[in-house]
């Protein structure tokens, strides 16, 4: 393989992460568990109770103390239902007991009521030997009050806020949400809901990486769609450069007469780097313009979804403290062929199929329908050829969301 010019991914990866070190957003704010979602934790999240806060029932049944039970029939001397506070469990008896509910003191099993039998006197038969403990979660069997449950830095899903509020917890506190301007360029552009001229096409990209950045926490600046112009270009950096924690762009980042996006930066900004070794995705640019960073993703739909999946989003969670910005992935074996080795990393869109990836047929990177189609990204290093059964890493979509 002749050695690539390019930059490779890695690289570009670890020069937006140090780039997100310096603008880690210090501000945060308290915010309802119901609007939490996919917001980053500012501080830890230390229990204030024990959970559970004190032993109680797994089943539905009867609560003895085996330690004083000679395999004799008992009188039931209380009904605990969850919600309730028992009374100390008379000696030589015991408790019908729920799920959920506290076990007495002086109890220390809890035997299912399948496996009793209800005398006609109303006392129980256990019809099974019985040991000590069983049947009880007992107190701070999940956690213990004091306990860091979440770290700050932790992504807030459907279990972390669940968590959070078993601890009785209404708000967080949560890294204030990153502002991202996202500018669509091209003359060709149109906006959907606005008849479409010759030559033109809709704007595909904007709802994509709205709904994207939303997914990651941001705030969304609508820039809108900007000509092929660098005058323009220039005028709209410099009205977003003081709104936003970062400008994400798509298009005009190629070596065309009308890419004025990355002339622009690269002529009145900071280019940082420019050109990867990676497919579809190579005119990537990244830079400042003034004080803001700029990531410029290529305008070709599933060129921007690959590097904003595996570049940019690793910037907007490493902005809000995430610590682990790595997607999941895994090596899967892959379904076809791959005989002619490529210089650059390609990332197709692949899907999984009784355990092998298979292609999209079209992985053009002008093509956004087989990332519909697809599960995720399959990743063929550089210089790497395949035959099928051999593995690949595979990057799930639902991971990069
Ligand atoms: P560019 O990166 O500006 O050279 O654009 C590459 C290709 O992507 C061209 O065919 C553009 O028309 C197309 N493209 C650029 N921006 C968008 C967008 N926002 N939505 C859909 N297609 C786009
Ligand atoms: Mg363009």
């Amino acid at each position: 393989m002749i050695p690539s010019p390019l930059m490779s991914v890695e690289e570009a990866s670890a020069s937006l992460l140090t780039m997100a070190q310096a603008q880690r957003l210090q501000d945060s704010e308290s915010v309802a568990l119901s609007d939490a979602r996919q917001r980053v934790l500012a501080n830890d999240l230390i229990a204030t109770l024990d959970l559970p806060p004190w032993p109680n029932s797994a089943m539905d049944g009867y609560a003895l103390n085996v330690d004083d039970w000679k395999g004799q029939p008992l009188t039931v001397s209380q009904q605990i239902f969850a919600g309730q506070t028992p009374e100390a469990l008379l000696p030589g008896t015991c408790a019908r007991i729920f799920t959920g509910a506290p076990v007495p003191d002086g109890a220390n099993c809890v035997e299912m009521q399948e496996n009793v039998e209800r005398l006609e006197d109303g006392r129980v038969r256990f019809k099974q030997a019985l040991s000590a403990d069983q049947n009880i979660r007992p107190q701070g069997q999940e956690n213990r009050a004091g306990q860091v449950l979440l770290a700050a830095g932790k992504r807030l899903g459907p279990f972390e806020l669940a968590v959070a509020a078993g601890q009785g917890c209404t708000h967080v506190s949560v890294v204030r949400r990153p502002r991202v301007a996202v500018l669509s360029t091209g003359d060709e552009l149109t906006e959907p809901g606005t008849p479409l001229k010759p030559g033109c096409i809709y704007n595909s990209n904007r709802i994509l990486l709205s709904h994207w950045l939303s997914a990651l926490g941001c705030e969304v600046i609508d820039g809108g769609i900007l000509p092929d112009q660098p005058q323009h270009t220039r005028l709209k950096l410099e009205q977003l450069q003081h709104a936003a924690d970062l400008i994400l762009t798509t298009g005009g980042v190629s070596a065309g007469d009308a890419d004025c996006l990355g002339q622009v930066l690269r002529d009145s900004g900071k280019p940082l780097f420019w050109k990867l070794a990676i497919k579809p995705g190579k005119p990537l640019t990244v830079g400042y313009f003034g004080n803001v960073p700029v990531i410029g993703l290529p305008g070709n739909p599933a060129s921007a979804l690959v590097t904003f999946g595996l570049l940019a989003r690793a910037y907007l969670l490493r902005i809000q403290g995430v610590d682990d910005v790595t997607p999941l992935s895994f090596p899967i074996n892959v379904g076809f062929d791959w005989p002619k080795a490529g210089s650059r990393r390609e990332y197709l869109r692949a899907r999984l199929e009784e355990g092998r990836a298979i292609l999209y047929p079209n992985q053009s990177s002008g093509v956004l329908l087989g990332a519909s189609w697809a599960d995720g990204l399959l990743e063929i290093p550089e210089g790497c050829t395949l035959q099928r059964g051999d593995t690949a890493r595979f990057i799930p979509f639902c991971d990069l969301f």
